[in-house]
């Protein structure tokens, strides 16, 4: 049994729909006061009614990551709400496809702007009210797109993704002074309502792909940050947890036939 996080003021960016809302709902359920951001004031708002009919305590707010305004309301927002700022989740991520030769400059500084830029807007604008308490922890969603496996159409998303690995790692050294952990987590393929609308014949393929023969769900990615977000991981820094059923462990698809 973790120590509890009742009560730690966590934001989650992206947490009005996929596995932004998985995580909020988890740390709402362990009694964390959650802010909910996303573009979407609507959204948002209603994930934050959705936790609070259940008990929990949490409030949306419509911020855009790759505004460092918006990260800067953001910040004060949970600060006034909740009293200061005890966990970050940077979660806010956008995935178009578009392949070489057909990628335009700004589909690329849309992806760049939002999964990177956005970490470290989001990161820098609560800083002062992490490094006021103590102690803290930012917890990163990356993938496994990027930092391990590749995927035709998501160079941008892929780069994005390993960038935030490596902004991950040095954040790790300089936040250390002030008790700040600062992890990722590499979710494979997750169950999210928008995954779900690609089709059961998508699903079924990547299903195939998975060894536990099974996609995620925003649950199994919002352990793991609950984990992280924890005080028994007050030792573990600069590091990545793979939530993927076993997705980049086959060495080709005949480990996968020969299962
Ligand atoms: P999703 O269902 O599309 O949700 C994305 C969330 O991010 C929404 O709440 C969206 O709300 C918000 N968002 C997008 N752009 C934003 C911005 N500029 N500022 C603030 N919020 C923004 O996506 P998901 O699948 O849950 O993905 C969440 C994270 O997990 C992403 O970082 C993604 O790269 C990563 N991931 C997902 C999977 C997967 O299988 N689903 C796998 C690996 C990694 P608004 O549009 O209203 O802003």
């Amino acid at each position: 049994m973790l120590t509890t996080i009742a009560n730690r003021s966590v934001i989650v960016t992206g947490a009005s729909k996929g596995i932004g809302k998985g995580i909020a709902r988890v740390f709402a359920s362990k009694g964390a006061r959650v802010l909910i951001a996303s573009r979407d004031l609507a959204q948002a708002d209603a994930v934050g009614a959705e936790i609070r009919s259940a008990g929990g305590i949490a409030s949306g707010l419509a911020a855009d990551v790759s505004s460092p305004e918006d990260c800067a309301r953001m910040a004060r927002a949970a600060v006034e709400r909740h009293g200061g700022i005890d966990i970050v989740c940077c979660n806010a991520g956008v995935f178009p496809a578009a392949r070489l030769g057909a990628m335009s400059v700004a589909d690329w500084d849309q992806v760049l702007d939002i999964n990177l830029k956005g970490t470290f807007l989001t990161v820098d604008a609560c800083l002062p009210a992490l490094t006021a308490r103590g102690r803290g922890r930012v917890i990163v969603t990356s993938s496994i797109t990027g930092p391990i496996t590749g995927y035709p159409g998501w160079s941008h998303y892929a780069a994005s993704k390993a960038g935030q690995l490596g902004f991950v790692r040095t954040a790790a050294i300089e936040l250390a002074p002030h008790n700040i952990t600062v992890n990722a987590v590499l979710p494979g393929n997750i169950l999210t309502e928008g995954v779900e609308a690609l089709g059961p014949e998508y699903i079924a393929r990547m299903t195939s792909a998975i060894p536990q023969r099974r996609l995620g769900s925003v649950e199994d990615v919002a352990y793991a940050a609950l984990f992280l977000a924890s005080d028994e991981a007050a030792f573990i820094s600069g590091q990545t947890i793979v939530v993927d059923g076993g997705q980049v462990l086959p060495e080709s698809h005949m480990a996968l036939e020969d299962l």
